[in-house]
């Protein structure tokens, strides 16, 4: 019908096109005019990537990896993207940095079918990282008009309501979100054909277990469930058992190979908790890093580190949890695009972090869990490019390097800031002894004497819970709640 109205360069864009059965028999010359030969602008020559067709995937994908120049699949791809395209459910492991967005966004997309929102959903366990699954599915997406939404806590939750009013396909959300958007009805589950638990090991970590639970029990419809992580644990092949059928486990980390990634040089740096500050910015120079983060503990720690670097003249900003959405999302444009060298972060706001160039990471306090080590190291030397990580490590931590590195199968070499030298422990730690004068404790890992919030993660198990200062009674008696992400 349309066809009617069709400006006549276009028909001729078809003659020239796919086929030419529809093609009027020519009865006379063409005028000179319409000889040019492509009437419509000639397509750019996309190479599309023979290795990727290979896996299943279908013209519409191909264009959009040739554009976005992925070349060759990554093992996890190569490994997921056919059993995904089948149909089944799956467990799939991988480093950081290893493509597994597109192991499980590529199959998915391709099965979409345009006629139904709300029909598929990833499952992230922060705001930076459900931003960033969306972007790069949105890429992948280019040349099939599926409907995307990203949702996450922090947000009015007006605005997401909203933005599900659009009837999207295909949500990428933070749990606690996407559980309130179930409960107020503006978002069903009860359609969904493709259900995806992006970096689980974290999502357990910090607390979001039984969101997921209750995620995974409201999709009641016949649907693909995939699990993607850096690790699997136990507790992870718990939820498995029961929320997958005859799930296919994809792993890609053999036994004997390590965790992290070989263009990653590890080294660590023995340092007190006195001198940390020092010796960074000592670091930092001697290094000049195109682009760092640097790793600590607490929110308070990242405050006080990235305020030290910034008098020391480093071009370095804070990321944590308890920064406005606006602020974590303006400097993680500004790290992004290279007008902030160094960002100082917890555990919890790096996560997802995806910037390419990461030359450096710095632990600047060890992590005490070892797999937190091998996500931090994940944000350098990403997908080929190299990098290099340093751990700053006290006395009486070398029992968590050790750890840290059977868990990566990988020794730390040694390394020596040039230019810096130990010093003893100031007195006003030494009060701490009750020796004035005595040698410094070997050992002391600074270890909290209370609960201390490391950003949004509680030794308790509750993510966000702020404990309430002992004097104060939470207002009405009531018990603080779990703040929603
Ligand atoms: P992971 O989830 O395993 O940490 P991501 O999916 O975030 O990894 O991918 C890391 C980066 O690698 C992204 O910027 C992505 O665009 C890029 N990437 C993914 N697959 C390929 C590929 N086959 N070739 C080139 N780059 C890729
Ligand atoms: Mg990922």
């Amino acid at each position: 019908m349309n066809d009617h109205n069709t400006p006549e360069l276009s028909s001729t864009s078809i003659a020239g096109g796919e086929t030419k059965d529809n093609v009027p028999p020519v009865t006379h010359a063409p005028p000179v005019a319409l000889a040019p030969k492509p009437v419509v602008a000639p397509r750019p020559h996309l190479a599309m990537s023979p290795a990727f067709a290979a896996l299943g995937l279908e013209p519409a994908m191909l264009r959009a990896i040739a554009e976005i120049h992925f070349q060759t699949p990554s093992e996890i791809q190569e490994k997921m993207i056919p059993i995904a395209l089948r149909g089944a459910d799956i467990i799939g492991q991988a480093r950081t940095g290893t493509g597994k967005t597109a192991a499980f966004g590529l199959p998915i997309i391709q099965k979409i079918d345009l006629a139904h929102p709300y029909q598929a959903i990833v499952v992230v366990p922060t705001r930076e990282l459900a931003v960033q699954v969306e972007a790069e599915l949105v890429r992948f997406a280019k040349h099939k008009p599926v409907r995307l939404q990203v949702v996450y806590g922090g947000q009015k939750v007006s605005h997401d309501i909203k933005l599900m009013g659009r009837h999207p396909h295909f949500i990428v959300g933070t749990p606690g979100r996407l559980l309130d958007l179930m409960e107020r009805r503006v978002l069903p589950l009860n359609n969904m054909r493709f259900v995806v638990c992006d970096e689980v090991d974290r999502m357990f970590d910090i607390g979001f277990r039984d969101d997921i639970r209750k995620i995974l029990a409201a999709c009641t419809t016949a649907h693909q469930t995939i699990f993607v992580s850096a690790t699997i644990n136990d507790d992870i092949e718990r939820m498995v058992a029961r929320h997958m059928t005859d799930p296919q486990r994809i792993f890609t980390a053999k036994p004997d190979e390590s965790l992290t990634n070989p263009e990653a040089k590890q080294y660590f740096v023995g340092v007190q908790p006195w001198d940390k500050q020092r010796a960074l910015k000592l670091l930092i120079r001697a290094e000049k890093p195109g682009l760092a983060i640097v790793f600590c503990r607490t929110k308070r720690s990242v405050d006080k580190v990235a305020h030290g670097l910034e008098v020391d003249g480093v071009n370095a900003e804070p990321i944590h949890g308890d920064l406005l959405q606006n602020k974590r999302e303006r400097v993680m444009r500004g790290f992004r695009t290279g007008k902030i060298n160094v960002l100082v972060a917890t555990d919890l706001a790096s996560r997802g972090i995806d910037v390419h160039e990461i030359s450096h990471v710095i632990n600047y306090d060890i992590p005490e869990d070892p797999e937190a080590y091998v996500h931090r190291i994940g944000r350098t030397a990403r997908m080929g490019a190299t990098g290099k990580a340093f751990t700053f490590v006290a006395i009486g931590q070398a029992q968590l390097q050790t750890e840290i590195e059977k868990l990566t199968n990988n020794l730390m070499e040694e390394y020596r800031i040039p230019n810096f030298k130990g010093s003893p422990e100031p007195a006003s730690r030494l009060g701490h002894t009750g020796a004035p004068g005595a040698p410094a404790p070997a050992a002391a890992p600074a270890k909290p004497a209370g609960p201390v919030q490391v950003d949004g993660y509680m030794p308790t198990g509750f993510a966000n819970v702020q404990p309430a200062p002992a004097s104060v009674r939470p207002l009405g008696g009531k018990f603080p709640t779990r703040r929603r992400r």
